[in-house]
């Protein structure tokens, strides 16, 4: 675990926020939706995030389960996190982490998660 903080936010900047994440422990997933928009991922506590800014810009998809709430941008289109269940309940906060700032997602050494056969 390396937990650090970085800034985060949507194409054209109307959502954004301050986490800490963890990401050296990133999956991608070849779910219907993931293998589409090309999620890199990292998952976080609800308190090492916070939104500043575009609450109100923030559209809900909701598919399969309905355990994650994806939240993209209204301007932009770019869904910059999501929240999210673990299997136990615990709430979480899925980051896309190609919105961070100053990370190089496609160097990262993800896990490929099979979300597909869920
Ligand atoms: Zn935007």
């Amino acid at each position: 675990m390396s937990v650090m903080h970085f800034d985060g936010a949507c194409q054209c900047g109307a959502v954004s926020y301050e986490v800490d994440v963890d990401i050296e422990s990133t999956i991608t997933c070849n779910c219907s939706r993931c293998q589409r928009m090309g999620f890199v991922l990292a998952f976080t506590s609800v308190d090492n995030f916070q939104l500043k800014s575009g609450e109100g810009h923030l559209m809900e998809y909701l598919f399969n389960n309905k355990a994650i709430r994806h939240l993209f941008c209204k301007t932009c289109g770019v869904e910059s996190f999501a929240y999210g269940k673990m299997p136990d309940g615990t709430q979480t906060v899925a980051i896309n982490v190609n919105c961070l700032s100053g990370v190089d997602s496609r160097a990262l050494n993800s896990q490929h998660v099979d979300g597909k056969s869920f």
